[in-house]
């Protein structure tokens, strides 16, 4: 009784502050082929692109405005990227890789798409085998056994593995593909395995990040890289040393829409939830804004499970809400400082400030809130109920993405009849519209 009494009190509170449209409304939903949420980008606010789940990679490019799906080849079928080679098996596949011509593209993300050219992040293993190989439990030298080819180690008196045999080195590259012409350019962004990050599309700029970590000397760097996709060319990359961590959850990445700055923010979660405290200290967990014009960078303390983050140009905010702690903490990017905090649910798995950054949209478990940014209180509610009848909560974090224009929210399909209130057991994606 008391719980429902405080129901209605909030009902008719939000309800008395709105006075107006919830900003948050039912989009439009495509039952198509389209599992596990995860992998696809929003290009320019009009593209959205999907993959079918299926490998090889052939990503599904929707126009929002004519409607139209274009199905992408594998990447390697256009012009003279070079081609897949045949997947090995067993001992065939250890003689492939010893023969030092052996590669995989173990990679290919769809980044970049304007009806005529694709971008895509494409990463090389490229095999190659160990000059002198040595036996990984005595360190002796190895030797072949002529009748069946193999190495092995006549101290231990044992064959090796492929692992002392055999190494591994990564390259990624930018293809630009026109997918009428059928021609392809590959770019080489660096020599190892690169995280992207989003795209300027006010500046054709495509940024990537890796988090280095060197465990021998104890150091951390994060190293940022561009590319300009439009003249083809590496631009100057900005590396910035980080607390080495022994425990690393890695690092989200994310940029703000008129590409003025980058934000990353070190994962943690509870290695203690009675203690709330997490896995990193000393300092705790850490988010980074790089602002990109004067190229200078500012350290955040951030709360755990940061599942929502976002930065607007125009104020200079960085949002970032924790799932875990329920929170929802509000800084200026130039100079890291937390201007305003508050308690949230616990639940957020995507939070987005509004086009004119008055508003903040907490994406949680069980409604979508919007909040004021000048008095953080909650203004408008859009329960998970009017999105999938039947279901008052999600059990797992969903994927989200907001366009780049800020207007609309994209995730998965949820049918009623899904016990697990979770979009990774239906197919299709959804977007929903926000209006200020
Ligand atoms: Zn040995």
């Amino acid at each position: 009784m008391k719980y429902s009494m405080l129901f209605t009190a909030c009902i008719f509170f939000s309800v008395s502050i709105a006075n107006g449209k919830n900003p948050i409304s039912m989009g439009k939903q495509f039952n198509d082929n389209i599992k596990g949420f995860r992998p696809f980008v929003v290009n320019n606010s009009r593209f959205f692109v999907s993959r079918t789940g299926v490998w090889p990679y052939k990503p599904v490019i929707y126009d929002l405005i004519s409607g139209q799906k274009t199905v992408m080849k594998d990447p390697v079928e256009y012009g003279t990227i070079p081609r897949r080679l045949p997947r090995y098996t067993g001992k065939d596949w250890l003689k492939a890789r010893m023969s030092g011509k052996y590669y995989e593209w173990r990679k290919a993300e769809l980044v970049f798409y304007d009806s005529n050219t694709t971008g895509v992040i494409l990463i090389k293993e490229q095999h190659s085998p160990i000059q002198n190989p040595r036996c990984p439990k005595c360190g002796g030298e190895a030797s072949i056994f002529h009748k069946t080819g193999k190495y092995y180690c006549p101290g231990c008196r044992r064959y090796l593995s492929s692992s002392a045999l055999v190494k591994s080195s990564y390259m990624s590259y930018y293809a630009k593909i026109n997918l009428k012409k059928n021609q392809s350019s590959l770019f080489k962004l660096y020599d190892d395995w690169v995280y992207e990050i989003a795209n300027d599309f006010n500046n054709n700029i495509f940024y990537w990040f890796r988090d280095e970590v060197d465990k021998n000397n104890k150091k951390r760097n994060l190293r940022i890289g561009s590319f300009n996709y439009d003249q083809g060319k590496n631009l100057s990359g900005i590396n910035i040393p980080l607390t080495y961590r022994i425990k690393n959850g890695g690092l989200r990445a994310g940029i703000s829409k008129d590409g003025n700055y980058l934000i990353f923010l070190e994962y943690d979660e509870y290695s203690d939830s009675k203690k709330k405290i997490g896995f990193l200290e000393n300092p705790a967990a850490q988010g980074i804004v790089v602002n990109l014009k004067t190229k200078k960078h500012k350290f955040l303390r951030i709360p755990m499970t940061p599942y929502g983050y976002d930065i607007h140009d125009k104020t200079k905010m960085v949002a970032v809400a924790s799932n875990q702690e329920g929170l929802l903490h509000i800084y200026n990017a130039d100079t890291g400082k937390i201007l305003r905090k508050t308690s949230i649910p616990r639940g957020v798995f995507h939070m987005a400030i509004s086009a004119s950054g008055k508003y903040i949209y907490i994406f949680h478990k069980s409604s979508f809130d919007t909040f004021s940014v000048k008095t953080l209180k909650k203004l408008y509610s859009f329960p998970v109920t009017n999105l999938c009848p039947g279901i008052k909560s999600f059990l797992s974090a969903e994927s989200m993405i907001s366009s780049p224009d800020r207007k609309r929210v994209f995730m998965g399909i949820i049918k009623k009849n899904n016990l697990w209130g979770s979009s990774d057991y239906d197919s299709g994606f959804q977007y929903l519209d926000l209006e200020e």
